[in-house]
């Protein structure tokens, strides 16, 4: 058929894994076209995820540790929130990142379409604009990288007072009473947000612990410095029903520690889990195979079963995280541009960047344990850390997990303030194939949080001369 435009490569989503992927492409010197239903670039990471979420967590820790100084000797007023001000703060972090994005873009000559694009056949894409006007493009091959959506449970009713993520992040007003639905990252995140503005919160979930994939050790240090906010954390208990009435939302509960009466909240946030967009493009017209639950299956160089066609990101599985999917986005440009590429990362950090932060990479200790894998473990509690006790935030620690017979690492975890900052080098130590006394043997600075890296390897081996 005819087509308004054509290209080398068509992406289709432009969040993290699509223009990351729409960049590397253009750079490799391919003719690209990005197609994203928004008007701004960056996908929910940089619109309504990643970002504005940590702009938000970022003052919410400094007004929290404001407060904290008066231990310190230092009082402060009690804070007055503006919450215009703080949402135009975020809006402008926000739109700082997507405007460069566009720059980004336009300096690649990558051009982009706006318009929800869905497959026509396996050679052409409709991009249908808000208004209707339709247009197709031709592309020699695709890269699938539409993301996910916020799971919505069926029984809640539309109201204002029942938001998802994005509309935590709108910070409407400050709720007296909020209900967290599901006790994950994102929801443990918006959580620190609304109680640092004064919020009073509960949270619910249906696993026996909040935050799971880390180790209990670590969530057992963010519980006990998190327990001021909440006043139910309510495990192995399912949300059943809700029902909107004028003096708020009343939630019920199942399970054999629930509430028996309904709860009476100002806001619930549902935060129990994300699901691929992959039933909404119209693949099966291009013959990609989509699973029952919306994900597109790929190989190691993120080919879908059609082989110019590829897909990358929240839509291939799990984890969902932005910087999974920067990487596939690379590895599916340069696959496209003749580069013998694979995704072949050996671990994926995750990160809740609650406060203290907790940050786990490769092998965790509760897996350890539930495999039988022999591990040599170092943990160095930051009660021994000079730049902790410092910080007046020495509730943390950081464990390193090595493999009992070869001494190669195989994980770790940090729970403490940065702990994702930190995270990344015990990252790089298991890429690297590092053994405890690489790291231990590695200067770090002094005095820093990083430091407690080097000496859990030093635990681990048995020659940490810095506790007491
Ligand atoms: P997305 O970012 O979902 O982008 C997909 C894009 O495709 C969207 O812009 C969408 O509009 C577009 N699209 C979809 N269908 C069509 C169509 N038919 N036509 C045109 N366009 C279409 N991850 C982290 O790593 N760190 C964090 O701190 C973090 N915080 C988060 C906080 C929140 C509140 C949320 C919700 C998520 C967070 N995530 C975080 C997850 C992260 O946002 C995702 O993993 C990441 O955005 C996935 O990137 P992606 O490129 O696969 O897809």
């Amino acid at each position: 058929g005819t087509a308004d435009a054509e290209c080398d490569v068509l992406v289709l989503g432009a969040g993290p894994g699509g223009y990351s992927a729409a960049f590397r492409a253009a750079d490799l010197g391919l003719s690209v076209v990005l197609v994203e239903r928004y008007a701004t670039l960056g996908g929910v990471c940089l619109n309504v995820g990643c970002i504005p979420s940590k702009a938000l967590l970022h003052t919410a820790a400094v007004l929290e540790e404001a407060q904290s100084l008066a231990a310190h000797g230092i009082k402060f007023n009690k804070p007055e929130i503006d919450l215009d001000a703080l949402r135009a703060h975020k809006d402008e972090v926000v739109g700082k990142l997507t405007g460069g994005l566009a720059g980004m873009a336009k300096a690649r000559k990558v051009k982009v379409v706006t318009g929800k694009g869905q497959f026509a056949d396996p050679y052409h894409l409709t991009v249908t604009a808000d208004d209707g006007s339709a247009q197709t493009v031709k592309f020699k091959s695709a890269i699938i990288a539409a993301g996910s959506q916020s799971v919505k449970l069926p029984f809640f009713p539309e109201d204002s007072r029942i938001v998802d993520s994005t509309g935590a992040l709108l910070l409407a007003n400050i709720p007296k009473k909020m209900l967290i639905v599901g006790g994950g990252i994102i929801g443990l995140e918006m959580g620190t947000v609304y109680s640092a503005l004064g919020s009073r919160l509960d949270v619910v979930e249906m696993q026996s612990g909040l935050m799971q994939g880390a180790d209990r050790d670590m969530v057992k240090v963010w519980e006990k410095m998190n327990a001021r906010r909440f006043d139910q954390i309510m495990l192995d208990t399912k949300t059943v029903g809700a029902e909107a009435k004028d003096d708020g939302i009343w939630v019920r509960f199942e399970g054999a520690k629930a509430p028996k009466e309904a709860q009476r909240y100002d806001l619930v946030l549902q935060a129990v889990g994300r699901t691929p967009n992959g039933k909404t493009l119209a693949a099966d017209k291009a013959g990609v195979q989509v699973t029952d639950r919306g994900y597109i299956e790929v190989d190691k160089q993120m080919r879908t079963n059609v082989a110019h066609i590829y897909a990358i990101g929240d839509i291939v599985g799990q984890p969902m995280l932005a910087h999974k999917a920067v990487h596939e986005g690379h590895v599916a440009a340069e696959v496209i541009a003749g580069q013998k590429s694979f995704f072949d990362a050996r671990v994926i950090p995750s990160v809740a960047y609650t406060d203290p932060e907790v940050a786990w990479v490769g092998l965790t200790e509760d897996e350890a344990r539930k495999e039988g894998i022999a591990i040599q473990k170092g943990l160095f509690p930051w009660a021994a850390s000079g730049r902790a006790i410092a910080n007046g935030r020495d509730e943390g620690f950081t464990k390193l997990l090595f493999d009992a017979e070869t001494k190669r690492i195989l994980g770790g975890g940090i729970v403490g303030t940065h702990a994702g900052d930190l995270i990344s080098e015990v990252a790089l130590a298991i890429e690297m194939g590092a053994d405890a006394v690489d790291i231990g043997k590695t200067i770090h600075p002094h005095p820093t949080l990083g430091e407690s890296i080097g000496m859990a390897a030093e635990v681990a081996e048995g020659t940490c001369t810095d506790l007491p």
